[in-house]
């Protein structure tokens, strides 16, 4: 039973979703990363070799020239291993795109990516980094040994490129909990944050968004050998906040995986239930997304319980 669409029903009295206007492409440029967080959903490591093609790059600048969307978001693995990364970049600025990066911070500070943030400000990219915690032992339990320092040390590279001082170069920063539980107010974690690495590491960041765990992938395997996955699932469902439905991410954007593949969003692509429309490129595509059927299953209710979660962070009070 699809409980999600249950509480939907409930609210709402319709038992669907359905994708509203299509504003952001999620780019999934490949799985490789140097993390192996436990938490990850879509089980990217450094053993990981799927990536995107640049004939496929090619095929999404030709096709975000038409499309209705005004912001690309670049995720992985990490992104920055891509080798036309740079390219692709320039390419999306040449259309005018709002563009966001999402780092996992440690990644910064590998030898060859040291020109990268000077790159990455002067193409104005908003960069989104997951810092999962403030304290060092929470963030090396998650990410692997030493991440924690590799993270600050990014940080800090980042704000000497003017990266969370100045405006145009935003640094967002995103939580996630550590264990089965729903993340705290993210107006008070970020005053948290705040107070930990300026106070005591001389860091600065834009903005704090905290994002819950979704009970797919490494995450749940990690629930299951914890026998916690049906008590995170009920977590989930007590929580439902019907005033996050209108805001969910899926209403507004698409996500295309490395091979081309749709997805309502990156969850859908981890667990490889691809949309109710086509492929990137294809005429009319654009229509058809912002109408589509939203396909949904029990881990949506990571996005609707509580304040919500996004990839842009709370959905509501
Ligand atoms: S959670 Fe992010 S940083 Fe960690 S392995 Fe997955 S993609 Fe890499
Ligand atoms: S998991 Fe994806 S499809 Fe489900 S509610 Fe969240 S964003 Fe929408």
């Amino acid at each position: 039973m699809n409980v999600f669409l249950y509480h939907v029903e409930k609210w709402t009295g319709c038992p669907e979703l359905r994708g509203r206007s299509l504003e952001t492409l999620q780019v999934n440029l490949g799985l490789r990363c140097t993390l192996e967080c436990h938490h990850c959903h879509l089980g990217a490591s450094p053993r990981r070799k799927e990536t995107m093609s640049g004939a496929l790059m090619d095929r999404l600048l030709e096709w975000l020239r038409h499309a209705p969307c005004k912001t690309v978001d670049l995720t992985g693995g990490a992104p920055e291993l891509h080798p036309r990364l740079r390219p692709f970049i320039a390419g999306l600025r040449g259309l005018g795109m709002e563009i966001l990066l999402r780092t996992n911070l440690a990644v910064m500070m590998e030898p060859e990516q040291e020109a990268l943030p000077r790159f990455l400000a002067d193409m104005g990219v908003h960069l989104i980094g997951s810092l999962p915690c403030y304290l060092e032992r929470n963030v090396d339990a998650q990410r692997g040994a030493g991440t924690f320092r590799r993270s600050l040390e990014a940080i800090r590279r980042l704000n000497r490129h003017g990266y969370g001082i100045r405006p145009g170069l935003p640094l967002t920063l995103v939580y996630n909990p550590a264990g089965p539980f729903l993340p705290p107010d993210q107006e008070h974690l970020e005053q948290e944050y705040r107070r930990i690495l300026q106070k005591e590491h001389g860091l600065s960041f834009t903005r704090l968004i905290a994002m819950a765990n979704m009970p797919i992938g490494r995450f749940q395997a990690l629930l299951r050998h914890q026998g916690a996955e049906r008590a995170y699932l009920t977590t989930l469902e007590r929580a439902f906040n019907p005033h996050t439905l209108d805001g969910l991410m899926c209403r507004k954007q698409i996500s295309v995986r490395w091979d081309g593949r749709l997805f309502d969003c990156d969850f859908n692509m981890a667990l490889d239930m691809p949309v109710n429309a086509g492929h990137a490129g294809e005429a009319q595509l654009e229509e058809a997304l912002a109408e589509r059927l939203i396909v949904t299953g029990n881990h949506c209710l990571a996005c609707a319980a509580g304040a919500g979660s996004s990839c842009s962070g709370a959905l509501a009070a």
